[in-house]
């Protein structure tokens, strides 16, 4: 059988994750990477074809599944309605209150083209989606809990950054190991925002800053850090570089509940990335064969993580996979 032909629109830290993602994956293929920049200034992480994106109104008969690579504020609400109309595809949205919305605008043009276009996979939404619906089905008298790093977090680094007297920072969210110990234990306790999660941000000053009013601007910042217990450490610019480059990540979603008064049950699915972006890609490679073989099937128009089986996912045959049912 031939190899699952993929093409990456768009890349950035997603776009560099699923090209290595492709290169773990015998059954599959990279056969472009398509950027609005200038193809030729493209850095690839390892030889491919570049291609300028307007390249995808004719390379239709050459590619399985596209996996959208832009971002979720401002490039997906574009892109995955324009490309699903052209191409089976997969994508990470995840502006969470926006994905009812979004996979209307990528149904339409999807089903009118015969196409399958899976949106907001990923691990959050994607895997912990899946887990928090096991969770809640398995056992229904219980609470899921889903608590978020150690891992840094895009948006509150931004904030931190705009501090007057901040040259540059990063923000790591941490899970109180206290609440999860709590929660494994079964007591299916009721948790606060500061209960669940600490703040832990590392600073480089601006010359001549003040550094306590700098930590004060930070701790006290609404919604951001004023409802959580916030540390902030200034650093030098080389510990930054050298300690705070990478893009760790994860969490836990665990459902506690109740089968009988006298039983109690605790489900755990937790994460441990080194790197959020090559871990989402990852995941968005496996939902492009699922893709792929839901279009060959006739299945078509948007889905989401909740519409793919599990064996669909694999690299092996239903047979196989029914051989090794255990
Ligand atoms: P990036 O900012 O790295 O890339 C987004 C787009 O920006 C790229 O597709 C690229 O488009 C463009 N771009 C990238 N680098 C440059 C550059 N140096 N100069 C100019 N343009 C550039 O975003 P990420 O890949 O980190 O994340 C994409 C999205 O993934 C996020 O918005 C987030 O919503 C989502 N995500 C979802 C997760 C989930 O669990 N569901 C987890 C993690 C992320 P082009 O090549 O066309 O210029």
């Amino acid at each position: 059988t031939s190899k699952i032909r993929i093409g990456i629109a768009g890349y950035g830290n997603l776009g560099r994750g699923v090209q290595a993602a492709i290169a773990k994956n015998p059954d599959m293929e990279l056969v472009g990477v398509y950027t609005r920049r200038d193809p030729q200034d493209l850095q690839l992480a390892s030889p491919a074809p570049r291609f300028a994106i307007a390249d995808l109104q004719q390379h239709t008969g050459q590619i399985d599944v596209l996996i959208l690579c832009g971002g979720s504020k401002s490039d997906l609400p574009e892109q995955g309605p324009k490309y699903a109309a052209l191409y089976n595809t997969v994508d990470s949205f995840d502006t969470h209150a926006r994905i009812p919305e979004y996979f209307e605008t990528v149904d339409v043009p999807a089903k009118a083209a015969g196409k399958t276009a899976l949106i907001s996979s990923g691990w959050d939404p994607g895997m912990f989606s899946i887990n928090r619906v096991y969770g809640e089905t398995l056992l229904p008298d219980g609470e899921t809990y889903t608590f978020w790093g150690r891992g840094l977090s895009q948006g509150h680094s931004d904030a931190v950054r705009r501090v007057p007297g901040v040259a540059a920072g990063v923000q790591y969210t941490m899970p109180s190991q206290e609440a999860i110990d709590r929660v494994r234990a079964g007591e299916r306790p009721a948790l606060g925002t500061r209960e669940k999660h600490q703040r832990e941000c590392f600073v480089v000053l601006e010359d001549g800053a003040d550094a306590e009013a700098v930590r004060e601007a930070i701790v006290t910042m609404e919604h951001y850090f004023d409802q959580y217990d916030t540390t902030v450490e200034f650093i030098d610019e080389q510990t930054l570089a050298a300690e705070h480059s990478a893009m760790p990540h994860g969490g836990f979603v665990i459902r506690s509940g109740n089968t009988s008064d006298a039983q109690k049950q605790v489900i755990e699915y937790s994460l441990a990335l080194g790197s959020n972006p090559e871990f989402t890609s990852s995941v968005l490679v496996a939902y492009a064969r699922a893709v792929h073989r839901m279009n060959q099937a006739g299945i078509t128009g948007a889905q989401t993580v909740y519409d793919v089986a599990p064996g669909l996912l694999s690299p092996k045959s239903a047979a196989q996979l029914r051989a090794e049912l255990l």
